[in-house]
């Protein structure tokens, strides 16, 4: 990544020295931990896990305490600056990083540590904490745990703010369906606990659309006793050539999909055919022991081409967890520092069974030489369908109604990610058009489907309205009132963060 001189930096920013002063004397002056861009630690902080977008805010606070945190929030205003809060750093367009350049950032990362009541087995959680931390602390109190995504390093705050899937998501919901409660920073400044009883309309908003509404401090959350053992299983197709091959297998299992139990969580991943591998495998997990999986999954399994590999282990919880994760220690490093990348990524939901002219198009796209010869391909790519839906998902058992997360009727989400052919250097701008038609290769073939995008995998290309649109549908009136009460000044923004908007016409 290129850095500018502090100087250039600040005339970039449009920020005199004057005004970059003026909110850190602020933030000083409440004995707030700063760092501004003149310090040395500056580049540091604002290192984004996505190298294609760099962000220069106009100062990272790291505040110690709520009053601290409600002190940040009232300096922001006095100054007019835009917030956001920076969790785990694993937004895909950066937007703990302010989404733009000159914006406040307030970093919770001293906001950590799991509080457990054995009464209740509510857990409290700091929204500073990573996923992988908090596996293994609430498997510390008694074997139990709540959904999360599969990536140890994410972290909390933006995960449980925007849905939050993983392995166990269709047992027991995404992360936020399991938040009874949150600890709060507003707009003004002011603290607040909110919950179903305390106030029902923050509650829904900021499940779904935390960034929008302020700043969670802590998260409190309904545990549930984790499984004892998991079988993780692999299916891989060796010599699998075509494109009709690929949609053949798929329709297995979306088939057997539909029905499958709530303990089964499976995915297939789609990878160019360059000769490292596989390139189309069916992978997951079924949160149970080895015998009862190879019982469920007799007719899956005997759908599959003849030459099919089938690989399954009965691993216990934990190690189950870890295996997901590409066998990363759930521990995470502090301070945390993973290399930057330049990625882009795109989504889709789709709440009805793919059909089989999307699944021909999409498959013919990603086996076409354009998609799969080095060289000619302008980004590495790969795609994953995870299965969120089908008649037992918990995901689906919660009313639309009780978050402002949206996506309830999912069957598949999908990940359509790329980065630069041969990693390294800067995203190609041909990668952009590439993804748009595989994404236009599963949804033109399918118009009678309603799809939709993963607010979680934020797709920065889209423009603010386009994105909400696909991110929160039916909620997206009811977000706009609530932010009318409670941030109209759009304090906490980002470039798809939910607008004041207009308000309707008095009649
Ligand atoms: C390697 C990788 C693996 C992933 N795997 C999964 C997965 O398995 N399942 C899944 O669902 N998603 C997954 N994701 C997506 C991930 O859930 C989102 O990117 C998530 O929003 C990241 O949260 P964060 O706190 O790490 O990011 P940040 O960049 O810190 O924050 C993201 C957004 O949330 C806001 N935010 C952060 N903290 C707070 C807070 N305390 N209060 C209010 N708003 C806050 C930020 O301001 C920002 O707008 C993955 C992402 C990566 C990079």
């Amino acid at each position: 990544m290129k850095f500018l001189s502090t100087a250039s930096l600040l005339l970039s920013l449009g920020l005199g020295v004057y005004s970059q002063s003026n909110i850190t004397d602020c933030l000083a002056a409440a004995h707030i931990e700063t760092i501004a861009p003149t310090s040395p630690s500056y580049r540091t902080a604002i290192r984004p896990l996505n190298s294609r977008t760099p962000w220069y805010p106009a100062a990272v606070a790291i505040p110690g305490s709520e009053e601290q945190v409600s002190a940040a929030v009232k300096c922001a205003s006095q100054h007019s600056l835009k917030v956001q809060p920076l969790g785990g750093g694993h937004s895909y367009g950066a937007f703990g990083l302010g989404g733009q350049n000159g914006s406040l950032v307030i970093n919770m990362k001293h906001f950590r540590g799991v509080s457990f009541d054995s009464g209740t087995n509510i857990a409290v959680i700091g929204s500073g904490m990573r996923l992988g931390d908090i596996a293994l602390a609430l498997y510390a109190n008694g074997k139990r745990d709540i959904p999360h995504g599969v990536c140890g390093g994410v972290g909390i705050g933006g995960h449980a703010t925007h849905g939050g899937f993983g392995f166990t998501s269709r047992m027991w919901g995404t992360t936020l369906d399991v938040v009874v409660g949150m600890d709060v920073v507003l707009a003004d400044g002011s603290r607040k606990y909110v919950d179903k009883d305390t106030d029902p309309d923050l509650f829904w908003a900021f499940r779904g659309a935390g960034d929008s509404f302020g700043i969670i401090t802590k998260f409190h959350v309904q545990t549930l006793l984790a499984p004892e053992v998991g079988t993780v299983f692999n299916f891989t197709f060796p010599g699998l050539k075509t494109a009709a091959e690929r949609v053949a297998i798929f329709k297995s299992v979306q088939d057997f999909s539909i029905t499958a139990d709530a303990k089964f969580h499976m995915r297939a991943f789609s990878v160019p055919s360059l000769g490292w591998g596989d390139s189309f495998t069916i992978s997951g997990v079924y949160w149970g022991p080895k015998e009862t999986y190879l019982e469920l999954i007799e007719p899956l399994a005997s759908a599959m081409p003849n030459n099919t590999r089938h690989l399954n282990q009965e691993l216990d919880y934990l190690t189950a967890l870890s295996s997901f994760d590409q066998w990363q220690p759930l521990a995470q490093r502090e301070p945390y520092n993973p290399p930057s990348v330049s990625f882009f990524t795109k989504s889709i939901i789709s709440p009805d069974p793919l059909s089989d002219a999307s699944l021909t198009s999409f498959f013919n796209f990603i086996t076409s030489p354009n998609a799969n010869t080095q060289g000619k391909t302008p980004v590495y790519w790969y795609v994953i369908h995870d299965l969120y839906g089908g008649q037992k998902s918990r995901i689906g058992e919660f009313p639309l109604e009780s978050a402002s997360y949206a996506g309830r009727d999912a069957l598949w989400t999908m990940q359509l990610y790329s980065s630069p052919a041969g990693f390294g250097g800067g995203y190609p701008a041909a990668g952009f058009q590439f993804m748009q038609d595989m994404v236009d290769s599963v949804q033109k073939p399918q118009p009678e489907t309603n799809f939709s995008a993963y607010p979680n995998y934020v797709d920065p290309s889209l423009k603010k309205e386009d994105a909400l649109r696909l991110y929160y549908g039916p909620q997206l009136e009811r977000l706009k009132q609530i932010k009318r009460k409670v941030d109209k000044n759009d304090m906490f923004w980002n470039p798809q963060s939910v607008s004041v908007g207009r308000p309707p016409a008095r009649k």
